[in-house]
């Protein structure tokens, strides 16, 4: 059964106010943590009630997904993002339709978003997912991979790197996970120092509903949020 409206809207301003409380404890400003709200385990009615409560950013995990959600709900307002692991047969389908692919994890990848970008005439944004948990990730470039990354993303015009993203490992004390986010932000800050990349990267996607509170203290511009919107 649909979640309903009313749950997700008390849901929604919880989860706002919780990482308003976490941008104060960091002295950050409430604006620079943008929330996606991850739809992959709900239906088209619950994405339309987070559109119609304000939450703009909704993020899939699976590219025919994203797009039946996307077509079903026509709002130009909302921008999606592509979160979960990406195919390099799907990027065709997923170029001019998803805002922001967070999961890009090879050259090989990268240069199949290029080919697709230039010949739908746009520019796609990227972010970098990096595996800064070693052992426990699936998928991510290995943090020694992430300045050749950047500097082939440096050759491409159509596509816009524009930070990293990181999924951390599922721990029942969240700040277990504050190293992992500690690290993508240091490796962030590395990579602008040394000038690998064309340009600043400024987005920092990391943080689920179990430690996004952590993760903004850390310096997350992108949390990803799923579950506690709808429970
Ligand atoms: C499902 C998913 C999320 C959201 O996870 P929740 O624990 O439900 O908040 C975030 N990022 C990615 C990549 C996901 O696949």
């Amino acid at each position: 059964m649909a979640t309903s409206r009313q749950i997700i809207a008390g849901n929604l301003e919880s989860v706002r106010s919780r990482m308003a409380d976490a941008c104060r404890r960091s002295t950050r400003d409430a604006s620079s943590v943008r929330l996606v709200a991850v739809t992959k385990a709900v239906g088209g009615d619950e994405a339309k009630s987070l559109v119609e409560l304000g939450a703009l950013d909704l993020g899939e995990n699976r590219v025919p997904d994203g797009i039946a959600k996307m077509d079903a709900l026509d709002d130009e307002s909302v921008r999606w993002h592509m979160i979960g692991h990406l195919q390099r047969r799907k990027v065709r389908h997923a170029v001019g339709r998803f805002a922001m692919l967070h999961s890009v994890d090879s050259v090989r990848l990268l240069d199949e978003i290029e080919k697709r970008s230039a010949a739908a005439g746009v520019v796609t944004d990227i972010l970098a997912e990096v595996n800064v948990s070693a052992e426990e990730a699936k998928y991510g470039l290995q943090p020694g991979e992430a300045p050749s990354f950047c500097e082939a993303a440096a050759r491409c015009d159509n596509v816009r790197l524009s930070g990293l993203m990181t999924m951390a490992p599922f721990v029942d004390d969240p700040e277990d996970a504050r190293h992992v986010f500690s690290a993508l932000r240091e490796l962030l800050e590395g990579l602008n120092g040394q000038s690998a990349c064309s340009q600043k990267l400024s987005e920092l996607s990391m943080g689920m509903t179990n430690d996004f509170e952590v993760a903004i203290e850390e310096g997350a511009t992108i949390v990803r949020i799923g579950t506690a919107l709808y429970c």
